[in-house]
């Protein structure tokens, strides 16, 4: 059984080890510091004695390279000496993502109840981890979150690993335990705990002097882990929060990034902020009240136009022409550039013209009603008569059943106001 010694001792990027088996492109080692994939952690990229390592797994206790070459081409084999050569950028940035996410945990320790952990991931540009809490976590607590995270790494916060018994790890007060991390912290009854913070897992350090923290002596966090870490906060750098949703009940699912994407995206909001204050001529923290300003005034002049709009088209169906049929007079005649629901209350203000002390004004109603200029290139006879359908002694019900059927029929013509 060989363990990948890179929780161990992840700043060794390169190694010589002796290949126990060759199947394939598969070699396993006697001892490797390559990270095999685990609790979302991606494996590592590098080579082995120059031939590419595509993947890394764990397989029936051994760490398995899988080589991006031809087996043919390959000339290892047993108890041959090779030479492992881990990709630094890719180890750096995925040990401080992953750093990162103990960080946001003991971030979220402090803003919310009942936290536990539901699950983590680490890709090229971002980093998820799922929280379950007592209640949702909002937008305030992303800014609470991502704040608390900064000045956690502002504060170079120690990073410290060590193994204790099941038994033990149980014990440690506020230990993260993870299903999925503790396959990999888990070995041989014996539990890898990572303390992030001034205490240890077994509580003989200071409090981490961060704004939000508790005063007694908890660390930032602690918890069972297997992945690689960085030693110290400082080494993660800015950390951005992206984006929270909600995957499931009770699971909040904060998405953050580090390195180049965090700085790229912190860039990006800024810019997008100065953007919008140039726009509404305001500075950038005036931008909520601006913006509420003119979503008032909007939803002000789109009540005003809605109103007009409505006497406009009341207006021109009170001026169409009128026929006698059935023994009712009936306006008919076309609308162009109205939607039929937009016809409905105008044709009722007209049809209530019509009432027999109300003037002069229509008994029935049939007109077509066109939305644009393809929609009437597409009627054959914008301008003729439509038949109407009912009587006046007609139903409501008939009524609506007509309209529907018209709309979905021939839209948008012919719909019949009574
Ligand atoms: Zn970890």
């Amino acid at each position: 059984m060989t363990v990948s010694r890179a929780p161990a001792e992840p700043t060794v990027r390169e190694f010589e080890a002796t290949v126990e088996s060759v199947d394939g492109r598969a070699v396993v080692l006697d001892e490797t510091y390559f990270y095999p994939e685990s609790g979302g952690q991606p494996a590592d990229r590098g080579t082995l004695d120059g031939h590419l390592v595509d993947d890394v797994v764990e397989r029936d206790g051994a760490v398995v390279h899988a080589l991006d070459a031809d087996p043919g081409a390959l000339s290892l084999a047993p108890g041959d000496v090779v030479t492992g050569v881990i990709d630094d950028a890719f180890r750096t940035y995925c040990a401080r993502a992953h750093t990162a996410s103990h960080v946001l945990y003991g971030a979220a320790r402090r803003i919310a109840d009942d936290l536990g952990y539901a699950g983590f991931d680490i890709s090229e540009t971002k980093v998820r981890v799922d929280l379950t809490t007592a209640e949702p976590l909002d937008d305030d607590d992303l800014i609470k979150l991502e704040r608390l995270a900064n000045r956690a790494v502002w504060d170079s916060l120690p990073v410290s690993w060590e193994t204790h018994s099941a038994e033990e790890a149980r014990e440690v007060d506020g230990i993260a335990f993870n299903a999925k991390t503790e396959e990999g912290a888990m070995s041989d009854g014996a539990v890898r705990v990572v303390t992030v913070g001034g205490a240890s897992a077994a509580g003989d350090g200071a409090a981490p002097a961060v704004d939000g923290a508790e005063t007694d002596a908890d660390p930032w966090d602690v918890a069972a882990c297997g992945g690689t870490h960085v030693s110290n906060t400082g080494e993660i750098g800015p950390v951005a929060v992206l984006e929270r949703s909600n995957p499931g009940e009770g699971v909040t699912r904060v998405e953050f990034a580090v390195g180049p994407t965090a700085i790229d995206e912190i860039g990006a909001v800024h810019a997008a902020a100065l953007d919008a204050a140039t726009t509404l001529d305001a500075r950038v923290g005036d931008l909520p009240d601006a913006v509420a300003r003119l979503r008032g005034e909007t939803d002000r002049l789109e009540a005003d136009l809605r109103d007009a709009r409505e006497e406009l088209l009341a207006a021109r169906l009170r001026d169409l022409p009128t026929a006698e049929v059935d023994g009712a007079r009936w306006a008919i005649g076309t609308v162009d550039d109205a939607d039929p629901n937009e016809l409905r209350e105008p044709a009722g203000e007209a049809l209530a013209a019509g009432k027999p002390d109300a003037g002069d004004g229509p008994d029935a109603l049939a007109s077509s009603a066109g939305v644009g200029a393809a929609a009437r290139r597409s009627r054959r006879a914008a301008g003729s008569t439509p038949t109407p359908r009912r009587s006046r002694r007609g139903s409501a019900s008939d009524d609506r059943e007509a309209r529907s059927r018209g709309a979905r029929r021939r839209p948008p013509i012919a719909h019949f106001f009574r």
